[in-house]
């Protein structure tokens, strides 16, 4: 999007009001696919009668289907993988700008989209409004920019255990037609323009892309390529331009945030990386998502514990606790290891708020290793938890498998994690009732315009539950993007009430 801004398009997120329609697709479980192929079919009518005169898809489905999308849907006029973002602008018909590097990267999108009015399996939709293609740069619906753009890229260092899991055939796209044998090496840099679509106060920031780990269920290696990291000085450099622009919240992301700098030399990258993120003045919330179990150091702990400005928050998904479950998902540990990982997180950091998620319905999984979870899922006591039903991926190493799980055990399964999960946090949300915490505003409920929504420390954006906000204390308003103090008034099984006491910070 911060390519195409700065080419010149005009952004919508209204599909009626585009000439340049492009949808952005995900594609590493079975839903998201579906999800995918259904905004693209929905975009291919408005294309059909409406004023869009280009439809472009992008993301993770190209880089499955990128032959398929073409054939199937002739309504695409081209197709942009994970690995050639920049050739949006040829498959836009835009010219790149003369002078790139002396203009701003950031731009900030005017009424940007609260948390949760997106999609949840993360398809999205977004459209290019009068798109001018200053000084040529003509559309030729058969260029294929993805060898060339890939050529160009710079070769990532990767690591041992990327090299010897590619050797495995790790990465193998053979199993998918009509995807091209390339993996993406892409990665953007400080000086690559964004269009932020958060609300004005918090950013993602990605610090590596690709993963080298062999999880069995896991197509995204084979999506996303081999693990690479972003230069420390670019990631630094972009969170200090986001912090000078207003923000005040940035997350961390990545398939693998733990892994961070192992391929440039860095021991411990990610605690270094927080510690020079933590200094940026002004920054007051940091946090980084999706710990791999085994990377959690002491000195990744004692980073988060340090700092005032890192949240109190470990999102650590731990996929199964049955021993020999997780070790045919090539994970390794089980169980006990991870509650003993648990109580060492708890006691270097008290009071951090824990996440995670399951797969249920893992080829193989028998009635006693899902009493295991049960059981592990019981004592964790996780703060926030999601389960996703297992899907058989192509070109995973578990769509070889026997013992499949019929559908309706795993949809019974994935309901009574959810209701024991239920009742845990209901008895944990009721302790937050009297506390005082800090709250990030984010504005009008979607449900109400009488009562607002913020975040805690304890509360990743768009997708832990939510604090509602239905006393202002002695203000007339409350500015969204600004920090509160505010007491717990109530709890439900997922949710809180608050009261605001004083702000804004
Ligand atoms: S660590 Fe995550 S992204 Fe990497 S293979 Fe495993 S599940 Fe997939």
């Amino acid at each position: 999007m911060g390519l195409l801004d700065r080419a010149g398009a005009r952004l919508t997120s209204h599909p009626k009001e585009a000439e340049i329609l492009i949808v952005n697709t995900c594609s590493f479980i079975d839903t998201a696919k579906q999800e995918s192929i259904d905004t693209i079919l929905e975009m291919a009518q408005h294309k059909a009668s409406g004023s869009a005169k280009r439809l472009i898809v992008a993301g993770c489905l190209v880089e499955r289907y990128r032959d398929e999308i073409r054939k199937s849907i002739p309504e695409v006029d081209a197709v942009v993988g994970t690995g050639e973002l920049e050739a949006i602008l040829e498959a836009a018909g835009l010219a790149r700008p003369a002078a790139e590097a002396s203009l701003s990267p950031f731009n900030i999108l005017a009424g940007a989209a609260r948390p949760g009015q997106e999609s949840k399996s993360g398809t999205h939709k977004h459209a290019a409004e009068s798109a001018r293609a200053e000084g040529g740069g003509g559309f030729n619906p058969r260029t294929e920019p993805a060898e060339a753009t890939r050529a160009l890229a710079p070769e990532s260092a990767s690591r041992p255990e990327g090299d010897h899991r590619e050797q495995q055939g790790r990465f193998s796209r053979d199993d998918w037609q009509g995807a091209t044998h390339l993996l993406p090496t892409y990665l953007y840099d400080e000086t690559t323009p964004r269009y932020l679509t958060t609300p004005k106060s918090s950013a993602y920031i990605k610090i590596a892309e690709g993963c080298d780990h062999p999880c069995s269920f896991c197509v995204i290696p084979n999506l996303r390529g081999k693990f690479r990291s972003r230069r420390f000085e670019s990631v630094v450099a972009e969170a200090q331009q986001l912090v000078a622009r207003g923000v005040r919240e940035i997350t961390l992301i990545g398939q693998d945030t733990t892994c961070y700098g192992e391929d440039l030399g860095l021991k411990d990258g990610l605690a270094l990386l927080l510690d020079a993120l933590a200094a940026i003045e002004g920054l007051r919330w940091l946090r980084f998502l999706y710990a791999y179990p085994n990377r959690i150091t002491g000195k990744l702990l004692d980073t988060i514990a340090r700092h005032e400005n890192i949240c109190k928050y470990l999102d650590v998904p731990l996929q199964h606790a049955s021993p020999g479950l997780l070790k045919r998902m090539k994970r390794g540990a089980g169980a006990d290891i991870f509650l003993k990982t648990l109580e060492k997180v708890r006691a270097a950091v008290p009071g951090i708020a824990l996440r995670t998620s399951f797969i249920v319905g893992f080829p193989g999984e028998s009635p006693r290793d899902f009493e295991i979870l049960e059981e592990f899922i019981g004592a964790a006591k996780f703060d926030w938890l999601g389960v996703f039903n297992y899907s058989d991926e192509e070109g995973s190493g578990a769509f070889s498998l026997d013992a499949k799980v019929p559908k309706r055990t795993i949809e019974a399964r994935k309901r009574r994690l959810m209701k024991l999960q239920q009742s845990i946090s209901k008895r944990a949300k009721q302790q937050w009732v009297g506390r005082e915490l800090v709250l990030l505003a984010e504005g009008e409920s979607d449900e109400t315009p009488l009562l607002w929504e913020g975040r805690t420390q304890f509360h990743a954006p768009e997708i832990d539950g939510k604090v509602y906000i239905n006393d202002f204390g002695a203000l007339e308003t409350l500015e969204p993007g600004r920090f509160y103090r505010a007491e717990i008034t109530e709890a439900h099984e997922y949710d809180v009430v608050a009261r605001v006491l004083g702000g804004p910070l």
